[in-house]
């Protein structure tokens, strides 16, 4: 068995000398546990905050214990009688090829209801969290222009289809042609922006002429200033995440557009996806039927193999995903 561990708090963006992988005993399951094969990890941004030693929403990752998160498995065999072999569930586990578990930390999934890596994303946390962010934050109308940055991402491609479904008019920002290409083509967003070629605020400005009512933000920094510039009176602005700072090794000034709420009596209010834990089921009840209708797709950008897992997560600071990205470590 291996596991990947913290081995040192990065400053800045993290690289192989924070990390190390070990060999491990697998630990038999005891009474009311099950041994389970991992098949996907989810790699999400979030987990830069938990390397840090701050004070957050969750604790931070504890030096030379495993790294953990979101996880597809298959239990391999069960003292549970909640679980059998062969079932697959998703929980909060640790980085490891084999893991043990209590049941009471994993959720049984229903691999004929959607695929399962499903689960990680869209139908998932990330999924969740543009429902929520965007329907009760953002709260869209018929005809108003929503604008949404990391649009190519797991959230925010779930985010642009939401604020379509609901009659508004998106634009997304993203780094690169071949995702602005996606998010026009397949996901009929009406306008795109590659902020890492054009200006930003130039681009804004051509493609908001009525100016901006929502904004889902991703990133933060240069791009969310940007944004704020051209919002309009009434406006909502979700704070979801701050991507572009995540690895700064000194603090950034700002934010520096507050002035811009004042003015427009607008409201920008940050969350946390699990804020809305009491609603997740009827939140991906309506995700999940959304998309047997067609109305939602969506994209994995999967790496094949345990080794492959870091390199997955620092890939989502350098854009290397369309969609969520993922990790298949083993088949079913
Ligand atoms: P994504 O799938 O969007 O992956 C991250 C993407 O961010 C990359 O693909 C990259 O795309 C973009 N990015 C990376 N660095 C920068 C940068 N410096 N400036 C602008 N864009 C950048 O991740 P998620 O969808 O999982 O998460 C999106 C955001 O939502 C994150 O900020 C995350 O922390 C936050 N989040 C918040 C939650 C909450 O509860 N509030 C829950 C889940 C996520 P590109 O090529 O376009 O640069």
């Amino acid at each position: 068995n291996e596991q990947i561990v913290l081995s040192a708090r990065p400053n800045g963006m993290p690289n192989s000398e924070h990390f190390r992988t070990e060999s491990i005993p697998v630990k038999d399951p005891e009474n009311g546990e099950v041994l389970l094969k991992t098949l996907y990890i989810s790699v999400d941004p979030y987990m830069r905050g938990r390397m840090n030693d701050r004070k957050s929403y969750v604790p931070p990752f504890a030096l030379n214990e495993p790294l953990s998160g979101g996880i597809v498995a298959q239990v391999i065999s069960s003292r549970s009688t909640e679980l059998t072999e062969g079932d697959i569930v998703i929980g909060n586990l640790p980085w490891q090829k084999f893991i043990t578990a209590p049941d009471a930390s994993l959720r049984k999934l229903d691999p004929d209801l959607a695929p399962i890596s499903a689960s990680l994303g869209i139908l998932g946390m990330p999924g969740l969290t543009a429902y929520f962010g965007l329907l009760d934050i953002g709260d869209p109308k018929p005809g108003e222009t929503v604008v949404v940055s990391g649009a190519a991402g797991a959230v925010g491609t779930v985010v642009g289809q939401l604020a379509r479904i609901k009659g508004a008019r998106v634009v997304g920002i993203a780094g690169s042609d071949d995702k602005l290409h996606y998010l026009k083509n397949e996901l009929q967003f009406d306008e795109v922006i590659n902020y890492k070629t054009e200006n930003v605020r130039d681009s804004l400005s051509n493609t908001c002429p009525d100016g901006v009512d929502v904004y889902f933000d991703n990133v933060g920094g240069d791009i969310s200033d940007a944004v704020l510039s051209l919002i309009n009176k009434g406006a909502r602005i979700a704070l979801c995440g701050q991507i572009s700072l995540y690895n700064l090794e000194k603090q950034d000034h700002g934010p520096r557009m507050q002035g811009q709420l004042l003015i427009n009596s607008a409201l920008m209010k940050g969350f946390i996806v699990s804020d809305y834990a009491q609603h997740f089921e009827q939140g991906a009840m309506e995700l999940a039927k959304w998309l047997k209708e067609g109305k939602l797709t969506y994209k994995e950008t999967i790496v094949e193999g345990f080794d492959q897992t870091l390199r997955a997560f620092t890939g989502l600071f350098t854009g290397d995903n369309i969609g969520k990205q993922l990790v298949k470590v083993a088949d079913p």
